[in-house]
């Protein structure tokens, strides 16, 4: 039997969670190529916070985030928002 390793970065789902309201208030495109390039370009430059378990996506919905942290990641969203609308993919 393999060992898996159940590994996850809660940011994913906090970032996922939090983007979407801020793409639109920012006249952005919605489409899946652009939310993605928003959330991957967030998820590299903030600090990630790794659960090991395999509950991670449960704990990620009752986490609360610190205001520095938070206020980090909107900060980060708005302008990984600016990138995606300057140099679309799409
Ligand atoms: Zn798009």
């Amino acid at each position: 039997m393999r060992m898996a390793v159940k590994v996850k970065n809660v940011m994913e789902d906090i970032v996922i969670g939090r983007m979407g309201s801020i793409m639109e208030k920012s006249g952005c495109c919605m489409c899946d190529q652009c939310q993605s390039d928003v959330a991957a370009y967030v998820l590299s430059k903030i600090k990630p916070k790794y659960v090991s378990t395999v509950s991670g996506e449960l704990y990620s919905k009752s986490i609360q985030l610190d205001t520095n942290v938070e206020n980090e990641m909107v900060f980060q969203i708005a302008e990984a928002v600016q990138i995606v609308m300057q140099k679309p993919r799409h």
